[in-house]
Formats: C-alpha cells, sequence, structure tokens
C-alpha cells in the first residue's frame, strides 16, 4: 500500500475538506485530496443482500428488503475495478449512502457497518446513521408509544440522524480505514476516550468524535509511522 496519496471521495452530508485536513494533521507527509463522489453502476447489484439471515453464497435470486443492503466486501470488490490502475496502490475513501453489511457467523445474520476498511475503503453515511445503536431510552421511549418527531426532539444532540452533518463521525471512521493500513489490518481501539474507539453506540462515537484525541498507543503509532515514512 502506498500511503502517500489518499483520495476522498465526498459525499454531501460531509464537509470533505474538512476531513481531509483532520487527515492531513495526523499524517501531515501525506498528499489528501478531495474528489467528487465515486462513480459506480449497476454491477453493485451483485453485493446485494436480500436476506439478512443467509451469507452471501445462499443469497435468493430474487427478493425484496425494505432498505438496501450490500454485502460490504463483494461491494469492495466490485468497487475495486473502477479504481484505475495507476491508482490501485493509493488510499481511497469512498464515502457513499449505500448502507453496507457484513455476516457475522456467531449470530448467523447481517449487520449494518459504518466502515468496511481496504480498498477502497467505504464509509456508509447510512450505516453511521443505522449501524451504532441509539440510547436505550430512545427506543425505550419508542416502544412505550411516543412519536418519531418528538422522540428526535428530546434526545436531540445523542444520536445521528440522516439529513444532520456527519463530518465529525465521518473523520473518525476515515481515521479507522487509515490505521487499517497503519495498524496491519487492526484500526479499533478499546479505549473509550480514542478516536479509533470501536463505538456500538452513537452516543459514544459522538462523544469520541467530537474530542478528536488518540489514546498514548495510537498516538505514539501515528508518530512512528510519520518518522519512519511508508513501511510497505
Ligand atoms: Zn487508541
Amino acid at each position: 500500500m502506498d500511503f502517500r496519496n489518499v483520495h476522498i471521495h465526498s459525499h454531501v452530508s460531509v464537509d470533505a475538506k474538512e476531513v481531509a485536513r483532520e487527515i492531513a494533521k495526523v499524517f501531515p507527509d501525506r498528499t489528501v485530496n478531495v474528489r467528487s463522489p465515486f462513480e459506480y453502476d449497476g454491477r453493485i447489484e451483485h453485493a446485494r443482500i436480500l436476506d439478512a439471515r443467509q451469507p452471501f453464497e445462499k443469497q435468493p435470486k430474487r427478493g425484496d428488503s425494505m432498505m438496501p443492503l450490500y454485502d460490504g466486501f463483494w461491494l469492495q470488490r466490485i468497487l475495486a475495478e473502477s479504481i484505475p490502475a495507476a491508482e490501485c496502490s493509493h488510499v481511497h475513501i469512498v464515502f457513499t449512502d449505500l448502507l453496507t453489511c457484513t455476516f457475522n457467523e456467531d449470530d448467523w445474520r447481517y449487520h449494518g457497518r459504518a466502515v468496511v476498511c481496504g480498498t477502497p475503503s467505504i464509509i456508509s453515511m447510512t450505516g453511521i446513521v443505522e449501524a451504532p445503536a441509539k440510547p436505550k431510552e430512545f427506543y425505550l421511549a419508542g416502544f412505550g408509544g411516543m412519536a418519531a418527531g418528538s422522540l428526535k426532539k428530546k434526545f436531540v444532540g445523542r444520536f445521528i440522524d440522516y439529513g444532520d452533518d456527519m463530518t465529525a463521525a465521518a473523520t473518525a471512521y476515515a481515521l479507522q480505514a487509515l490505521f487499517f493500513f497503519v495498524a496491519d489490518g487492526d484500526p479499533f481501539c478499546s479505549n473509550k476516550n480514542c478516536r479509533l474507539y470501536n463505538a456500538h453506540w452513537q452516543e459514544e462515537l459522538l462523544r469520541m468524535s467530537k474530542k478528536g484525541e488518540f489514546c498514548q498507543r495510537h498516538s505514539q503509532m501515528a508518530n512512528k509511522f510519520n518518522k519512519n515514512g511508508s513501511r510497505h
């Protein structure tokens, strides 16, 4: 992986220039540029998931899911075909509306993912809204019959909704996508205050992305990486 060039494919919910600036602060020697949204064609339909309770090889040929779901790794392979050969080794971060999912063999079903690391790295705006859970009380109040509008008002600032500015959350995931290459495929941190924390709750995601700090281990890792230049 030639980490010298990072391309960010923008999305309307994100200030991609701000994401680029944040990346440049962490990796100052790299060239980070912002591009128009990543273009894809009908081939992505080959990554469609119609039954969230079946692995990819066993997907039915036909069906209708309420919200279009895509197998994140198959989608990644399909999008990779559109990357020009000269840029194959660059880092590409694609912000998209497509809802990426990965199959979990523990509970034998697909789960929504906000980020799928690799080439390209896919960050799903829909996944940011749907994958990390909203506050527990949000669901409880919903079950209690509170209308969606009042629910959202009551919990404002504690969850992420469609139409919100997702720049801070997108930055956290973009950094995770980059640390995937820096940290040998394991970018997630168990320290709740670190920007690489694997947030299961939107409140955690909002808190850590607002704070914008690394734990000691990851800040040292970034320093070492910057000092040594590209290690690959
Ligand atoms: Zn960390």
